[in-house]
Protein backbone atom coordinates (compact mmCIF):
# COMPACT_ATOMS: atom_id res chain seq x y z
CA UNK A 1 0.00 0.00 0.00
CA UNK A 2 1.43 3.32 -0.65
CA UNK A 3 2.11 5.96 2.34
CA UNK A 4 1.46 9.67 1.42
CA UNK A 5 2.51 11.85 3.75
CA UNK A 6 1.73 15.43 4.11
CA UNK A 7 3.85 17.68 6.79
CA UNK A 8 2.24 20.75 8.14
CA UNK A 9 3.26 23.56 11.04
CA UNK A 10 4.44 26.87 10.72
CA UNK A 11 7.88 28.38 9.46
CA UNK A 12 10.38 26.96 11.81
CA UNK A 13 8.86 24.27 12.90
CA UNK A 14 11.85 22.10 10.90
CA UNK A 15 9.39 20.45 8.26
CA UNK A 16 12.63 19.85 6.17
CA UNK A 17 14.35 18.38 8.57
CA UNK A 18 12.17 15.86 10.02
CA UNK A 19 10.67 15.08 6.10
CA UNK A 20 14.34 14.14 5.08
CA UNK A 21 14.57 12.00 8.16
CA UNK A 22 11.25 9.91 7.57
CA UNK A 23 12.00 9.29 3.66
CA UNK A 24 14.86 7.68 5.33
CA UNK A 25 13.83 5.75 7.26
CA UNK A 26 10.88 4.73 5.15
CA UNK A 27 12.60 4.74 2.19
CA UNK A 28 10.29 6.99 0.40
CA UNK A 29 10.88 10.36 -1.82
CA UNK A 30 10.86 13.48 -0.17
CA UNK A 31 9.10 16.05 -2.03
CA UNK A 32 9.87 19.80 -0.97
CA UNK A 33 8.28 22.65 -2.95
CA UNK A 34 11.39 24.39 -2.52
CA UNK A 35 13.26 21.92 -4.38
CA UNK A 36 11.25 20.99 -7.35
CA UNK A 37 11.17 24.84 -8.17
CA UNK A 38 15.20 24.97 -7.88
CA UNK A 39 15.36 21.35 -10.36
CA UNK A 40 12.55 22.84 -12.85
CA UNK A 41 14.48 26.57 -13.22
CA UNK A 42 18.12 24.41 -13.35
CA UNK A 43 17.04 21.91 -16.19
CA UNK A 44 14.75 24.79 -17.56
CA UNK A 45 11.46 22.45 -18.30
CA UNK A 46 8.59 24.58 -19.44
CA UNK A 47 7.32 24.83 -15.74
CA UNK A 48 10.30 26.02 -14.69
CA UNK A 49 10.79 29.12 -17.64
CA UNK A 50 6.46 29.42 -16.78
CA UNK A 51 8.00 30.39 -12.69
CA UNK A 52 10.78 31.68 -13.67
CA UNK A 53 9.17 34.03 -15.87
CA UNK A 54 6.31 35.30 -12.97
CA UNK A 55 9.35 35.45 -10.38
CA UNK A 56 11.28 38.11 -12.36
CA UNK A 57 8.38 39.91 -13.03
CA UNK A 58 8.01 40.31 -9.02
CA UNK A 59 5.24 38.85 -8.60
CA UNK A 60 3.98 34.82 -6.66
CA UNK A 61 3.96 31.96 -8.89
CA UNK A 62 0.70 30.87 -9.58
CA UNK A 63 -0.88 27.29 -7.62
CA UNK A 64 -1.27 25.82 -11.13
CA UNK A 65 2.10 25.74 -11.47
CA UNK A 66 3.32 24.95 -8.55
CA UNK A 67 0.48 21.99 -8.21
CA UNK A 68 1.69 20.84 -11.63
CA UNK A 69 5.46 20.60 -10.25
CA UNK A 70 4.30 18.24 -7.76
CA UNK A 71 1.66 16.17 -9.56
CA UNK A 72 4.55 15.74 -12.09
CA UNK A 73 7.31 14.52 -9.72
CA UNK A 74 4.02 12.21 -7.78
CA UNK A 75 3.01 10.46 -10.82
CA UNK A 76 6.81 9.43 -11.68
CA UNK A 77 7.81 5.50 -11.01
CA UNK A 78 9.69 6.83 -7.72
CA UNK A 79 6.78 7.72 -6.44
CA UNK A 80 4.85 4.86 -6.65
CA UNK A 81 5.29 3.84 -2.84
CA UNK A 82 4.37 7.39 -1.51
CA UNK A 83 6.35 10.07 -0.75
CA UNK A 84 6.82 12.51 1.79
CA UNK A 85 5.51 16.07 0.93
CA UNK A 86 7.12 18.99 2.94
CA UNK A 87 5.92 22.59 1.64
CA UNK A 88 3.09 21.87 0.04
CA UNK A 89 -0.04 21.98 -0.50
CA UNK A 90 0.33 25.62 0.90
CA UNK A 91 -3.36 26.69 0.62
CA UNK A 92 -6.60 25.34 0.48
CA UNK A 93 -6.81 25.25 -3.17
CA UNK A 94 -3.36 23.54 -3.65
CA UNK A 95 -4.64 20.70 -1.06
CA UNK A 96 -7.67 20.44 -3.21
CA UNK A 97 -5.93 20.26 -6.49
CA UNK A 98 -3.80 17.64 -5.15
CA UNK A 99 -6.66 15.41 -3.83
CA UNK A 100 -8.04 15.34 -7.50
CA UNK A 101 -5.10 14.61 -8.70
CA UNK A 102 -4.62 11.80 -6.58
CA UNK A 103 -8.08 10.53 -6.49
CA UNK A 104 -7.93 10.08 -10.41
CA UNK A 105 -5.14 7.56 -9.95
CA UNK A 106 -6.90 5.78 -7.07
CA UNK A 107 -4.45 7.49 -4.59
CA UNK A 108 -5.21 9.58 -1.18
CA UNK A 109 -3.24 11.90 1.75
CA UNK A 110 -3.39 9.08 3.85
CA UNK A 111 -1.22 11.56 6.96
CA UNK A 112 -1.03 14.85 7.51
CA UNK A 113 1.24 15.28 11.22
CA UNK A 114 0.90 18.65 12.16
CA UNK A 115 4.07 19.79 14.29
CA UNK A 116 3.17 22.12 16.79
CA UNK A 117 5.18 25.10 17.48
CA UNK A 118 3.60 28.20 19.26
CA UNK A 119 4.45 31.52 17.62
CA UNK A 120 6.68 32.87 20.84
CA UNK A 121 8.66 30.02 19.73
CA UNK A 122 8.59 30.52 16.34
CA UNK A 123 9.94 34.04 16.36
CA UNK A 124 12.64 32.94 18.70
CA UNK A 125 14.03 30.44 16.10
CA UNK A 126 14.03 31.98 12.98
CA UNK A 127 15.18 35.60 14.46
CA UNK A 128 18.23 33.54 15.70
CA UNK A 129 20.03 32.93 12.29
CA UNK A 130 23.03 35.10 11.68
CA UNK A 131 25.26 34.70 8.80
CA UNK A 132 29.14 36.05 7.76
CA UNK A 133 29.28 38.88 5.90
CA UNK A 134 32.42 37.34 4.67
CA UNK A 135 31.60 34.00 3.35
CA UNK A 136 28.03 33.61 3.71
CA UNK A 137 28.19 30.60 6.18
CA UNK A 138 24.84 30.66 8.80
CA UNK A 139 24.30 29.97 12.35
CA UNK A 140 21.54 28.98 14.47
CA UNK A 141 22.04 30.56 18.04
CA UNK A 142 20.00 27.82 19.73
CA UNK A 143 20.97 25.34 17.50
CA UNK A 144 24.67 25.73 15.97
CA UNK A 145 25.61 28.84 17.46
CA UNK A 146 29.56 30.20 16.43
CA UNK A 147 32.36 29.34 18.89
CA UNK A 148 33.03 33.14 19.59
CA UNK A 149 29.84 35.44 19.41
CA UNK A 150 29.61 37.60 16.44
CA UNK A 151 32.55 36.18 14.95
CA UNK A 152 32.55 33.37 11.83
CA UNK A 153 34.22 30.03 12.93
CA UNK A 154 35.18 29.35 9.49
CA UNK A 155 37.02 32.36 8.26
CA UNK A 156 36.64 35.24 11.50
CA UNK A 157 34.10 37.21 9.88
CA UNK A 158 31.58 39.51 11.13
CA UNK A 159 28.25 37.90 11.44
CA UNK A 160 25.10 39.65 10.79
CA UNK A 161 20.60 39.16 11.08
CA UNK A 162 20.12 39.04 7.57
CA UNK A 163 16.34 41.19 6.70
CA UNK A 164 14.90 37.82 6.24
CA UNK A 165 15.25 37.00 9.50
CA UNK A 166 13.56 40.44 11.84
CA UNK A 167 11.53 39.66 14.08
CA UNK A 168 8.68 42.15 11.66
CA UNK A 169 9.52 40.02 8.53
CA UNK A 170 9.02 36.63 10.64
CA UNK A 171 5.23 38.07 12.37
CA UNK A 172 4.66 38.91 8.58
CA UNK A 173 5.63 35.00 7.74
CA UNK A 174 3.53 33.95 10.71
CA UNK A 175 0.93 35.95 9.71
CA UNK A 176 1.00 34.39 6.00
CA UNK A 177 0.60 30.74 7.62
CA UNK A 178 -2.20 31.59 9.42
CA UNK A 179 -4.02 32.84 6.38
CA UNK A 180 -2.92 30.91 4.02
CA UNK A 181 -1.56 27.56 5.35
CA UNK A 182 -3.60 26.96 8.38
CA UNK A 183 -7.18 26.46 6.79
CA UNK A 184 -5.23 23.31 6.01
CA UNK A 185 -5.29 22.18 9.69
CA UNK A 186 -9.23 21.83 9.50
CA UNK A 187 -9.04 20.55 6.10
CA UNK A 188 -7.58 17.82 6.85
CA UNK A 189 -8.92 17.38 10.54
CA UNK A 190 -12.33 16.39 8.51
CA UNK A 191 -10.55 14.27 6.64
CA UNK A 192 -9.55 12.07 9.61
CA UNK A 193 -5.74 12.28 8.42
CA UNK A 194 -4.99 15.15 10.64
CA UNK A 195 -2.08 14.18 14.05
CA UNK A 196 -1.00 16.66 15.92
CA UNK A 197 2.93 16.16 17.06
CA UNK A 198 4.47 18.70 20.44
CA UNK A 199 6.88 20.54 18.10
CA UNK A 200 8.82 22.05 21.13
CA UNK A 201 11.48 18.77 21.90
CA UNK A 202 14.56 17.58 20.45
CA UNK A 203 14.48 16.54 16.60
CA UNK A 204 14.89 13.15 17.87
CA UNK A 205 12.40 13.18 20.49
CA UNK A 206 9.81 14.85 17.40
CA UNK A 207 10.66 11.94 14.98
CA UNK A 208 9.91 9.02 17.33
CA UNK A 209 6.57 10.51 17.31
CA UNK A 210 5.96 11.08 13.60
CA UNK A 211 6.91 7.04 13.20
CA UNK A 212 4.62 6.34 16.18
CA UNK A 213 1.63 7.89 13.89
CA UNK A 214 3.10 6.66 11.07
CA UNK A 215 3.07 3.13 12.15
CA UNK A 216 -0.22 3.24 13.55
CA UNK A 217 -1.92 3.80 10.27
ZN1 LIG B 1 32.78 33.50 7.39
Amino acid sequence: MALFVVLLGPPGAGKGTQAKLLAQSFDLPHVSSGDLFRDHLKRETRLGLLAKDYMDRGGLVPDNVTVDMVIDRLSQPVCQKGAILDGFPRTLSQALALDEAMEERGEQVDLAPLIQVSDDEVVKRLTARRSCRSCGAVYHLLFNPPRVEGVCDVCGGPLYQRDDDNPETVRNRLYTYYKETSPLIGYYCAKGVLREVDGERSIDDIQVDLHAVIEAL
